[in-house]
């Protein structure tokens, strides 16, 4: 049996809270974090989780990756109608992360710069690669990853769900061990906190969403703050 941990917070600066995120009982968590102007992240953030949340239960399990990545192929074309159909929701897009663990496998999807990292053996691993014009630059050598944590521009992605038609869903999976903790966030967490922090906190705590979030409040809370923590 695993443990699950999730919570959101709005943060100490936004008025919205544009993350969403879900538990889809026993096995399978999804985080969003949207943008747009006005109330738009909000919205597309909600229509991604809804999708996924609609459509995984209708595929039987395992969900593998293809199913994962097809359940963000229908939120991307949901949210562009929207989108199309309503000009105060023009441009508004969501990340997507989604995590699925079943009979010793994870099964993941990823869209975007919220993430999934693993802890093993005392190890964090970030498992996912932000969708961002920082880590492309960190990727090809041009920035090493102090300078992209404080870039003017890290928060400008490459890739959002619902934004234009054609997008690349990163796909993978791999075997699950015993004292596997596996953590999905968006960049309100990871752009307050270091990984080594986050390390930290994963290894020894007992209510470790709860101390993620305060952690990125302490920091300045500068933006909506989601944890999923799953303890296998
Ligand atoms: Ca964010």
């Amino acid at each position: 049996m695993s443990k699950v941990f999730h919570a959101t917070s709005v943060g100490k600066v936004r008025k919205n809270n544009e993350d969403a995120l879900i538990f889809i009982e026993p096995d399978t968590f999804v985080v969003a974090d949207g943008m747009g102007g006005a109330a738009a992240g909000e919205i597309a953030s909600r229509m991604l989780v809804e999708t996924v949340e609609d459509f995984l239960p209708s595929v039987p399990k395992p969900w593998h990756e293809d199913i994962l990545q097809k359940a963000i192929l229908k939120a991307n074309a949901a949210i562009l109608r929207t989108a199309r159909s309503n000009e105060s929701y023009r441009g508004m897009g969501t990340t997507a992360t989604i995590l699925h663990l079943y009979d010793g496998r994870a099964y993941f999807a990823h869209v975007g710069d919220s993430r999934l990292y693993r802890l093993r053996n005392n190890l964090l691993e970030q498992i996912t690669e932000d969708h961002s014009y920082v880590e492309d630059l960190v990727r090809r050598g041009r920035l090493t990853p102090e300078e992209a944590r404080v870039h003017p521009l890290k928060n400008l992605l490459t890739q959002a769900v619902g934004v234009v038609e054609e997008i690349t869903v990163d796909t993978a999976s791999f075997s699950v061990a015993a004292g596997d903790i596996y953590l999905l966030c968006t960049d309100g967490l990871t752009n307050m906190v270091s990984d080594r922090a986050i390390a930290e906190i994963l290894s020894r705590s007992a209510s470790p969403v709860d101390e993620l979030i305060d952690a990125a409040l302490q920091n300045g809370g500068h933006d909506n703050i989601s944890a999923i923590v799953v303890a296998v």
